[in-house]
């Protein structure tokens, strides 16, 4: 087991394309499991990639344990690697697909039967070690390629969207196995994905990219509740956090002509100018929908979604559109007037040139 850490490590694929990996300073710690999330060409695969070897960094350093890897082969930075694609050996059994990593050791047969037992029984899959993986359903052949992983014992797995190819119900099987697993393995892990719920259920933190440049490094929560950037808050979240673009007037919070306005809690005023340009944001979860007349705004359902645990209102108010989340016993119909109210604790302001979010941790304490 072993910390792994990137100093201001690019990577630049040639001139005039913008950097895959921007300035990306990480480090993660020993037996943690990080996960690296951003949308389709954020850079999270080609940061994988160079922690294990198979990609060199244009400039920086990273370190493994206590050696600097940059020159040192994949073979030799001891670290185990699952593909999204499961790469089993058709033509070889499950139990010589686990053993295979340990024959190029040398290591006596009964040092080999002994691992190749006890990652099979960690993984439940010692009745079909005799079968042939081609045959076996798709949650089987991901656990034969994760025990081909941890035979090795190695510092650090690196995993790259493993669970992409399997079907729902056996993704959230195989979510709680691996962070059971990496619990009980405690290896470092550094797990790629593009799906914020595998982030959110499975990481001890996760880093968030967007265009090569790392936005957030944080616990699930606080990624979720203090997003440090515009990308982060609308990124995390299902529904993704209500943004509305406006600029401040002395304590109010304006946008388009003046119609939608929030007057700012006083604890959040000194994080502000007057005149400044902003983008206010708020949760659905912290917005509530009441019967019309009632205390916050005035609004109108657009659409009206029950899920069952809750209900989801797209809401009109003074030409904006917010999506509020509400027990499901309220019942609003489309085009029924309600009253909208914000909690005033749970509002975000993002600066609106360079989206850093303006208000610091914990000043809601005073609201
Ligand atoms: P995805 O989830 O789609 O794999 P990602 O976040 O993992 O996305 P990367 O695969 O790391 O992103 O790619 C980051 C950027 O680098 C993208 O713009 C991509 O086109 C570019 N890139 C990646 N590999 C190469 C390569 N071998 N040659 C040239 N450009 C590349």
């Amino acid at each position: 087991m072993a910390q792994i850490n990137l100093q201001n490590v690019n990577k630049s694929f040639g001139p005039g394309v913008p950097l895959a990996v921007n300035d990306l300073t990480l480090t993660i710690e020993d037996g943690e499991f990080l996960v690296l999330l951003g949308p389709s060409g954020c850079g999270k695969t080609t940061t994988l990639r160079m922690i294990a070897g198979l990609e060199r960094q244009t400039t920086g350093d990273i370190r493994i344990g206590e050696r600097v890897v940059n020159d040192l082969r994949p073979g030799d930075r001891d670290i185990a690697f699952v593909f999204q694609f499961y790469a089993l050996y058709p033509h070889l059994s499950v139990r010589d697909n686990i053993a295979f990593p340990l024959k190029a050791q040398n290591l006596p047969t009964e040092e080999v039967n002994r691992r190749v037992m006890d990652v099979a029984e960690r993984l439940r899959i010692t009745h079909i070690l005799k079968s042939n993986p081609g045959r076996l359903p798709g949650g089987e052949q991901q656990r034969v390629a994760l025990g081909r992983a941890m035979v090795r014992q190695p510092q650090a797995f690196l995993m790259d969207e493993p669970l992409t190819n399997l079907d729902a119900s056996l993704r959230a099987d195989m979510r709680v196995e691996l962070k059971h697993l990496q619990h009980t393995l405690g290896t470092t892990m550094v797990y790629v994905t593009h799906d914020q719920i595998e982030a959110m259920s499975m990481s001890h933190r996760i880093a968030v990219m967007d265009r090569g440049v790392l936005q957030q490094v944080d616990t699930p929560l606080n990624i979720y509740r203090h997003p440090q950037t515009l990308f982060v808050a609308t990124f995390i979240g299902s529904p993704p956090m209500n943004i509305v673009h406006g600029r401040m007037v002395g304590a109010r919070f304006v946008a388009g002509d003046g119609q939608f306005w929030v007057e700012l809690p006083p604890a959040a005023r000194q994080y502000t100018q007057h005149d400044k340009r902003v983008s206010f944001g708020i949760r659905a979860e912290d917005i509530t929908v009441g019967a019309p007349g009632g205390a916050g705004m005035a609004g109108n359902v657009v659409v009206r979604e029950p899920l069952g645990d809750e209900t989801v209102y797209v809401v009109s108010v003074a030409g904006k559109t917010l999506t509020a989340k509400t027990p499901p016993r309220i019942r609003f119909n489309p085009g029924e007037n309600v009253s909208v109210k914000l909690d005033p604790a749970a509002i975000h302001l993002f600066d609106g040139d360079s989206g850093r979010a303006l208000l610091p941790e914990g000043w809601s304490k005073h609201v």
